[in-house]
């Protein structure tokens, strides 16, 4: 369960110390800032803690990690010849098909060259003197770089619970996000799966059928809705590839950049059979559509949410035969679609499977991992394998990993102490020359299309700074403030931001991390975008620029 890969050097990597622009992390962000840089001329380095290009998708090998997006609306759009080469099998593309893409996507683009893998970087300290950052990594080398461009991810610091004795367990652990590189045969085996959000589902529905036993630990059921993956034919690929023009303005005007968009109607404006109908037709149909295309209303009414949510715990009811097991996986403590909805494929029906078992553990808390399994406040479990699928800690959590130091020696993590403030989710005042590719307060849903955004605005503005001769950015306290203020306001309201989970930055294995933040910018991206477009077209007029 190492956090990081060891730090090599490949042989071939001269000891230059001055860059235009360091990137660091090789997941969608970073492989794109990478390529568009590139084409600016700039002298480019990636620092990525992993062996290879990825990012999520290098990280998460667990059994059954998938796409809760298309396929198709998640992938590249930036070049159509990658677009026309590229065919994905499924709706839903698995891990091992998303890992081989981006892998392709490097190759194509021959971005391994100015790629360094196995190189964390543990800190990075702003110089005045000559407005560069000095980038550390973890073997103690050091870098010099004019800009400093964060791709770290908002889903990439995995967090193990807080449990006594996590490392006395004599079988084998992983984490879902550090899951080995070979195969892990889990057949016949005494399991232990601890966490039931979206990778716990996945997890779960994909091994129980070849497992001797699975015990699974859940502290928090989640409304998960069913997936509906399928595979994709050579008339539907057609198809796709034709309409890639069109899907892509679809998701540029949708909510969330996902092919779903809310329904312009509210639940109460359509009769008891028409809501009902409604419901039914999304819960049938792939993806999320059930979450972002829904009623406008579900994720800020109460009363709308609970009709939502009545309808889902019914679905489950009809699903799970024992009627005490079901009524454990219904939520209690959050509404429908006001945590991270995951999508599923049969997860309901393992728990009619005999060799599975549901603790919950509100009920009999874990006490401690012990040698041999899992100890509970009634039971002592016997356990061959432990799965840890307790997720992240997200969207702050890669950046507190990194000393981060800006003017006077100030440390972004005491800067961010209260919550994130930024500019667009890019700049931080006082922190010069740096800016962040999914960092807190950008727009995320389908994530690659808000990627391709974000890169392609950094990469503007640095083209900019070339242009006007500007060796120095950095955002204004007031700017700052000001759309801090606008993020905050945007969340009030949103039934998700009374509720922990992570997009509240709620995480209770964090030290500190127990208070409910604004990290997301929850209003539309093309509102984002557009706000993001004036300030560029006004010649970043709101930027102090030297
Ligand atoms: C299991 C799972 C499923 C997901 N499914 C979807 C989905 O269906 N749709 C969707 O839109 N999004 C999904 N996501 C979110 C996903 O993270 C994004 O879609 C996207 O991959 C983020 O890309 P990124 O490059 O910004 O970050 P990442 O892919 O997380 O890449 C960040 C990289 O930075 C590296 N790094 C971090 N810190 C350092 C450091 N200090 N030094 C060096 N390197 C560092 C990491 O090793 C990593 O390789 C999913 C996430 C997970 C975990």
């Amino acid at each position: 369960m190492a956090d990081s890969e060891q730090t090599q050097h490949p042989p071939d990597v001269a000891p230059i110390l001055d860059y235009d622009a360091v990137i660091v992390g090789a997941g969608m962000s970073g492989l794109y800032q990478l390529h568009r840089l590139r084409e600016l001329g700039l002298r480019v380095r990636v620092f990525e803690a992993g062996s290879s290009v990825g990012g999520t998708w290098y990280w998460n090998r667990y059994p059954g990690a998938r796409f809760d997006s298309e396929s198709y609306s998640y992938g590249y759009s930036f070049s159509k010849e990658l677009l026309e080469e590229w065919d994905w099998s499924e709706h839903f593309a698995g891990q091992p098909e998303t890992l081989r893409y981006l892998n392709l996507v490097a190759d194509k683009f021959a971005l391994r060259r100015d790629i360094q893998f196995r190189s964390r970087v543990t800190a990075a300290t702003y110089e005045e003197d000559n407005r560069s950052w000095d980038v550390a990594l973890e073997d103690g080398s050091r870098f010099r770089t004019r800009f400093l461009i964060t791709a770290i991810g908002p889903l990439s610091a995995p967090t193990l619970p807080r449990i006594d004795g996590i490392n006395s367990f004599r079988g084998q652990s992983f984490h879902t996000a550090r899951w080995p590189h070979e195969p892990v045969d889990l057949r016949g085996k005494r399991i232990a799966v601890i966490g039931t959000g979206a990778t716990g589902v996945q997890t779960i529905q994909t091994i129980a059928k070849d497992v001797g036993h699975l015990t699974v630990f859940q502290r928090t059921p989640n409304w998960c809705a069913p997936l509906h993956n399928s595979k994709i034919d050579r008339a539907t690929q057609k198809k796709i590839k034709a309409g890639y023009p069109e899907m892509f303005r679809r998701c540029q005007e949708t909510f969330a950049c996902f092919v779903h968009t809310p329904d312009n109607r509210g639940t109460f404006e359509v009769s008891d059979e028409e809501r009902e109908a409604f419901f039914e037709k999304l819960y049938a149909e792939p993806g999320f559509g059930i979450w972002q295309g829904n009623f406008r209303d579900i994720l800020t009414d109460r009363t709308a949410n609970a009709f939502i949510s009545d309808f889902v715990a019914r679905k489950i009811r009809q699903r799970v035969k024992d009627p005490n097991v079901a009524e454990k996986l219904i939520p209690q403590n959050h509404g429908f679609g006001t945590r991270r909805v995951p999508l599923e494929t049969r997860y309901y029906e393992v728990y009619n499977q005999d060799n599975v078992e549901l603790v919950d553990i509100t009920k009999t808390p874990i006490e401690r991992i012990t040698p041999t399994g899992i100890k509970t406040s009634n039971v002592e479990y016997q356990f061959d394998v432990i799965i840890y699928a307790t997720g992240f800690d997200a969207v702050t959590g890669s950046f507190d990993r990194i000393d981060f130091r800006g003017v006077d020696g100030v440390r972004l993590k005491d800067r961010w102490k209260n919550g994130p403030q930024t500019y667009l989710g890019v700049l931080v005042d006082g922190f010069p020359n740096m800016m962040m590719l999914m960092g807190p307060h950008t727009a995320l849903g389908n994530i690659p299309r808000s990627i391709e955004y974000n890169v392609d605005w950094v990469t503007g503005l640095l083209r900019f700074c070339r242009e006007q001769n500007l060796t120095r950015v950095e955002a204004t306290g007031a700017g700052v403030t000001s759309w801090t203020e606008h993020v905050k306001a945007l969340g009030v309201g949103l039934l998700s931001n009374e509720v922990n989970s992570w997009m509240t930055g709620y995480n209770s294995n964090i030290d500190g991390k127990q208070t409910r933040i604004v990290a997301r910018y929850s209003g539309s991206a093309p509102a984002y975008r557009a706000t993001c477009d004036e300030a560029a077209a006004k010649g970043y007029h709101e930027l102090a620029l030297d």
